[in-house]
């Protein structure tokens, strides 16, 4: 394939030099690896669902044993939060190290590993005690010094990518985590900001056309976030068959027993029997691409 033609902003050989961690060394080089009994990069693509926030106990515990139920490979939910809003964040919303807790109780009590996020290097040996997998926020997607401590962990990364980030900035930041010698890496488009937006509600743009760019040049699983990149309910399910059939290797959904009630981003999750029928969906697209979800 012809690297060079024009506008295409980056080529191979460019991130090769600058990246070469992050670069495939030939056409066919995808990695794959095990978190938690669940392979990655290979036919099977994981699942991770779960509330935007670890709320309470009590709603973790009921999402754990249903998501789980319903076939997710991982439950995710934030405790410590990038909040839009100060005066929700830190009084009456986030759960902090409680919401910590209470994930680890719901990943014993129901066996599903964890995702959740790491916003300050201070907190990181309470979250990577937890988590399966740290998730780092597409805010903090260029916080190297915090990417590089998280990396040093050898805990799994799933690097979101900033709403305004090039491809390359995004593989950039990738490579600050192999570079510490840390393999497991899961990249995650979780829509980007354009000057137009479809409805007002509709804060970002899913970039599926990322999903075969960067395939085209790294050989880190590609993680898809439909539920952020639309913020919209209705537009979810197709968001994720689509994000499936551009090749994703991973999806995360934002699942809550009560949507409507969810204390942030009411208007982006999915309910139990939704997630239960997208799921099945997503399989009969998968086994289309030679994967599955199952
Ligand atoms: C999240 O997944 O909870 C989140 C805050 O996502 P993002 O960093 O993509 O906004
Ligand atoms: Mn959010």
């Amino acid at each position: 394939m012809d690297n060079k033609f024009p506008g295409k902003d980056i080529s191979i050989e460019d991130i090769k030099t600058k990246f070469p961690l992050v670069a495939k060394k030939d056409p066919l080089h995808f990695s794959s690896f095990t978190i938690a009994g669940t392979t990655f990069g290979k036919k099977l693509i994981p699942i991770f669902a779960g509330p935007n926030m670890v709320e309470s106990k009590k709603l973790i515990f009921d999402v754990a044993k249903n998501v789980k139920k319903n076939g997710a490979h991982f439950m995710r939910g934030g405790a410590f939060k990038p909040l839009t809003f100060p005066y929700r964040s830190k009084k009456y919303y986030e759960t902090r190290e409680k919401g910590i807790e209470w994930l680890s109780e719901a990943k014993k009590k129901y066996k599903i590993p964890i995702i959740t996020e790491i916003m300050e290097e201070k907190y990181l040996d309470l979250v990577s005690n937890v988590a399966d997998i740290l998730q780092i926020g597409s805010r903090n997607m260029q916080n190297y010094p915090l990417i590089s401590a998280c990396a040093k962990t050898g805990k799994p990364i799933m690097l979101k990518r900033h709403y305004g980030a090039s491809l390359r900035d995004w593989l950039g930041a990738a490579e600050y985590v192999l570079c510490e010698g840390n393999k497991k890496v899961i990249l995650c488009e979780r829509g980007v900001s354009v000057p137009h937006t479809h409805r007002s509600t509709s804060r970002f743009l899913l970039d599926l056309q990322v999903v075969p760019a960067a395939k085209e040049i790294t050989h880190l699983p590609i993680a898809v976030d439909p539920s952020h990149a639309t913020f919209w309910r209705p537009w979810v399910e197709s968001m994720t068959l689509a994000s499936i059939a551009a090749g994703a290797d991973a999806i995360m959904l934002e699942v809550h027993p009560n949507p409507e009630n969810s204390a942030v981003d009411p208007l982006q999750p999915i309910n139990y029997i939704d997630f239960k029928n997208l799921r099945n969906k997503m399989h009969k697209i998968a086994l289309t691409m030679n994967k599955r979800v199952i």
